[in-house]
């Protein structure tokens, strides 16, 4: 909000910070753009809150101008360093978070992050300083969006991954198992597998078994021509190793098991992500401005909307049954 004070000068009204916690998403530095430069559009004096919810504990605080945003948009990682914080989860830690923030004249922190942050922003709110969280992970398993900042970034690099091995599969008549990230959920596996044709997709949200199931598959493929075969395996359902070595025991085909690990959370984010994380930072910042504190951002068909922290925590996201089908039609 901004005053034009007697004398014609513009009274600095109330200040934001931005700080982005648990796991770094590419896109996050879009987001964290987008909150300074609407903020200070708008008059607001912004703070950049390093390394998470510690930052307040420990004064990690700068003061950020147009300037201090300059050249992120296209970086992965964050500029404002994450971390996880255990001292934040305590009473005191957030006390003394709420207090530094008072101190500064801060009116409201926009959090980026997954579930773990959003309760972390609850809790800040409830001490007095109004947080509105923004979903910033690769995982896509925030209820209360579509799409999360990072997931789109990530699955491209997944596939770009997967397609690599699949060229060296294809050279050698191999099978490739191949674990990508997401936690406890499995929303990277399914679109990574379907982008590459896998010939079958292992996800913690569908029991499988891998004798009746995935072996059958391969084999009934394996009449029909095909010669090498690519597994995508959620990190949810683990065991990769494992599961390669079972299908080479069980097809006698070679199989190789690949961890893609933390090369799916870098990189420069997609147009989506960067789209996305401009949007929801932006009506982070309008919420903010409005005194509203407690919600969280997310884009639902399209539209960027918000929610509740409580109501949004307590929100489930089907899984994509439907995809999950054709997928396995389509690797017959
Ligand atoms: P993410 O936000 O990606 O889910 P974490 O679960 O690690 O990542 O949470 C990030 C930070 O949020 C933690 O280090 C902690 O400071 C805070 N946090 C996590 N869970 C809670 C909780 N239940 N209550 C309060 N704060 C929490």
């Amino acid at each position: 909000m901004v005053f034009p004070a007697a004398n014609g000068y513009i009274i600095r009204f109330q200040g934001v910070a931005v700080l982005t916690s648990g796991g770094d998403a590419p896109g996050m530095n879009a987001a964290v753009r987008a909150v300074v430069r609407t903020a200070i559009f708008k008059g607001m004096d912004v703070y950049g809150v390093q390394r998470g919810y510690n930052g307040l504990i420990t004064g990690e605080v700068v003061k950020m101008d147009l300037r201090s945003v300059s050249d992120i948009i296209h970086r992965g990682g964050t500029v404002l360093y994450t971390a996880r914080s255990p001292k934040f989860r305590t009473p005191e830690g957030v006390k003394q978070a709420a207090d530094y923030c008072r101190e500064l004249g801060i009116k409201g922190v926009v959090v980026i992050g997954g579930d773990g942050s959003y309760r972390g922003a609850r809790d800040l709110t409830h001490a007095g300083i109004p947080c509105v969280g923004l979903p910033g992970t690769i995982d896509n398993d925030i209820s209360s969006t579509d799409h999360t900042i990072g997931f789109d970034t990530a699955m491209n690099t997944a596939m770009h991954m997967v397609d690599n091995i699949r060229d060296t599969s294809q050279s050698h008549d191999r099978c490739s198992v191949v674990e990508v990230m997401g936690r406890n959920a499995g929303y990277l596996a399914l679109h990574t597998g379907v982008a590459c044709g896998a010939t079958a997709i292992l996800v913690p949200e569908v029991p499988f078994d891998l004798e009746k199931d995935v072996i059958p598959k391969i084999t009934r493929t394996q009449a029909t021509g095909k010669k090498n075969f690519i597994i995508v395996v959620a990190e949810g359902v683990g065991g990769t190793e494992n599961i390669a070595r079972h299908i080479q025991e069980l097809t006698g085909i070679d199989t190789r098991a690949t961890i893609l690990g933390h090369v799916q959370r870098g990189g420069s984010p997609t147009v989506r992500d960067r789209v996305i994380a401009t949007q929801m930072g932006y009506h982070a910042v309008e919420l903010l401005e409005q005194g509203i504190g407690n919600r969280v951002v997310g884009i639902k068909e399209d539209k960027v909307v918000d929610f509740d922290i409580d109501e949004a925590l307590e929100m489930t996201k089907p899984f994509e049954e439907e995809l999950f089908k054709i997928a396995d039609v389509v690797s017959i």
